[in-house]
């Protein structure tokens, strides 16, 4: 061997024994031993790796994690499939599951980029969308019974920003008698407090760059599925063909932030519940929305359908209004301005001037996103800093 050809060459014998920790399989294809594994590999007679964007060893390990966490404890063996972002998830289980003609069945207060997705992208491919008030279950049984070709409920609860809850298992139910599927935005629950599957849903999509990565460093999703059939022939097919494949990089910073969830949750959990009960007794707020207070709508439902904490989003409105609210923003010092969630710090935003500017006023306030609401992604911090630090900006 030249020189020239050494440089080229993959030097496999550093390889001993297994890591301890997830190594980043940074390699775009594998190496078949021969031609006839080859071809068995490419069958599926064979399990192994062909090419990075089909599977890939990191993101395989971070996606079976997800699907025993959503499985766990019942007798479901559910099947992951990462994406490169949360609306990689959503269009790669659109596309794997619906054909021109189908109709999605959802609510109005789906995060934003998914209402655009449904409205923007799959109404070209003839996929259409009916949005209804999926809290009204006679209402929703209504529309399964009289529109034709609903082949998808899609639900996400608690959703953004009034933390609504919707029943899951009863939704999930009904999707099944009118021969529908029901797929569930899992993101702000995390599978640590709310397993969408074991209530009845056949998909769960998650946008991981949120909890489950939990340090803000990554974009990626992950669909997961109860019916392992169905994932491999419709969801891992679109996966691999749309090119919507998680990245080994960020499969593997999710891995990493993964490990600390069940921390991490605990802590969201304690602190949005403390924040929130001291903003629901303070004079300037309205109202305070998250379904761990007894006073929010849903409180009975999400008691009954989520376990060990509700979750650290929550969101609440002052008395004064727009101008109150931006003030209030821009007195924060510890709680920081940024469009995301989920992160290890509290993040903070203004719904009706940046994520919801371009909704109209009346929409909006019909669904509950007034002037004066903020949102807060609760952090992990000590909770007293948090509350000193809001009560300092909302006094201003
Ligand atoms: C962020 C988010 C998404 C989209 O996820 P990306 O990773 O940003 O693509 C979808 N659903 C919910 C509820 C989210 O919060």
């Amino acid at each position: 061997m030249q020189k020239d050809t050494l440089v080229v060459r993959e030097n496999g014998e550093h390889r001993s024994t297994a890591p301890h920790v997830l190594p980043i399989y940074a390699t775009s294809s594998f190496v078949f031993e021969d031609s006839s594994q080859g071809i068995d590999i490419f069958k599926n007679i064979e399990s192994g790796h062909v090419y990075s964007r089909y599977a890939n060893p990191t993101v395989d390990s971070v996606a079976d994690k997800i699907a025993l966490l959503e499985g766990y404890g019942s007798n479901l063996t559910p099947y992951a499939v990462m994406t490169s972002s949360g609306m990689a998830a959503i269009s790669t289980l659109l596309m794997g599951v619906l054909k021109a003609g189908d109709k999605v069945l959802t609510q109005g207060d789906l995060y934003g980029g998914t209402t655009e997705l449904l409205k923007s992208i799959l109404g070209n491919f003839g996929v259409e969308t009916v949005f209804t008030d999926l809290k009204d279950l006679a209402g929703t049984e209504l529309m399964l019974r009289t529109e034709e070709n609903i082949r998808m409920l899609y639900c996400e609860t608690p959703s953004n920003p009034v933390l609504a809850c919707y029943d899951i298992a009863a939704l999930a139910s009904l999707a099944h008698q009118y021969g529908a599927l029901c797929a569930v935005d899992n993101t702000f629950a995390t599978p640590l407090l709310q397993q969408p599957l074991v209530l009845g849903a056949d998909f769960v999509i998650h946008s991981t760059t949120k909890y489950l990565n939990g340090h803000g460093n990554s974009i990626a999703g992950v669909v997961v599925g109860s019916d392992r059939a169905l994932m491999r022939a419709g969801v891992w097919k679109a996966m691999k063909l749309a090119g919507t494949n998680c990245s080994p990089f960020e499969a593997w910073l999710t891995a990493n932030g993964m490990k600390t969830l069940s921390l991490r949750m605990e802590r969201h959990c304690s602190n949005a519940m403390k924040i929130a009960t001291f903003l629901s007794e303070h004079p300037a707020v309205e109202r305070v929305n998250y379904p761990g207070l007894p006073s929010h709508p849903d409180y009975e439902l999400a008691a009954r359908q989520m376990s060990g904490g509700f979750g650290g989003m929550l969101s609440f409105e002052l008395k004064a209004g727009m101008e109150g609210a931006i003030r209030c923003m821009d007195s924060l010092g510890l709680c920081t301005l940024a469009p995301t969630l989920g992160d290890v710090d509290t993040l903070i935003l203004h719904p009706a001037s940046s994520s919801h500017l371009a909704v109209p006023r009346e929409i909006r306030m019909e669904n509950g996103i007034t002037d004066g609401l903020i949102r807060v992604s609760v952090g992990i911090e000590n909770p007293d800093d948090l509350i000193a630090d809001l009560d300092q900006a909302i006094r201003k």
